[in-house]
């Protein structure tokens, strides 16, 4: 498919009026949320197209896709994201192509992508992923194993941990939604008094953003309502 320059604006100009509205409802300032462009499947031009309507930020999930994609965008200083599941064979690629994973859900994998972050890069921004469905198909760890890995990991060198993502099982259901963002807000503010320095929950899609943003999100992932729905 073509890329539709006036389109993804647009639609960028409403996610930010959606942000807007959501943030300004709840006594929220509107810039303390981050919009994260969700171009999975999408070709390198809508991401060009997105850029230049002002976006910046970009999240993948696919190593192979988002590497080809990158190739294409070098004269673009896009901040990466990696919001994908994390394997064991593909942290080498993501610790030296991204700004950002948010799929971390091990020690393990932590541990390889603070080895293999080159060192004149500065250190990779983490998001935990938290399982609060609790179903065994999601990735994620479960909300008891968060305190321990986060010290963990917050050890590690060439790492920075940022904060805690979810992807709760889609639904329509407002007070359904509003409770799952509301157990990652929980665990944050937690590890927060604990003593980390957390910044950044990340949570909410195109379906859900106006609860997440409820709930404290700090940085919503976007995709459908950007580039429209996916093939
Ligand atoms: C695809 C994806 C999104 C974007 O979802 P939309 O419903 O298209 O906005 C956000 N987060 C993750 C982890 C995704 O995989």
């Amino acid at each position: 498919m073509t890329t539709d320059y006036k389109k993804i604006r647009e639609n960028l100009q409403n996610i930010h009026k959606r942000i807007e509205l959501a943030a300004t409802s709840c006594g929220r300032e509107p810039a303390t949320v981050i919009l994260l462009a969700v171009s999975k499947t999408k070709p390198a031009s809508d991401i060009r197209a997105a850029f230049d309507a002002g976006q910046i930020r970009f999240g993948e999930n696919y190593v192979q896709e988002a590497l080809d994609k990158m190739e294409h965008l070098r004269d673009l200083p896009i901040e990466w994201h990696y919001i994908g599941g994390i394997q064991s064979n593909k942290t080498r690629q993501i610790a030296h192509a991204f700004a950002w994973a948010h799929g971390v859900a091990s020690l393990k994998h932590a541990r390889r992508l603070s080895e293999q972050r080159p060192e004149e890069m500065p250190p990779l921004n983490l998001c935990l992923q938290v399982n609060i469905s609790g179903e065994s198909s999601k990735q994620g760890v479960s909300p008891e194993e968060v305190p321990a890995l986060a010290r963990d990991i917050a050890s590690l060198p060439n790492i920075q941990l940022r904060g805690l993502m979810c992807l709760p099982e889609p639904t329509d259901d407002r007070q359904q939604q509003q409770r799952a963002f509301a157990r990652v807000r929980t665990l944050f503010d937690e590890l927060n008094r604990d003593g980390h320095r957390l910044d950044t929950l990340s949570m909410g899609m195109s379906g859900d953003l106006e609860a997440a943003i409820e709930e404290g999100s700090t940085m919503v992932r976007i995709g459908t309502a950007i580039f429209g729905a996916r093939t």
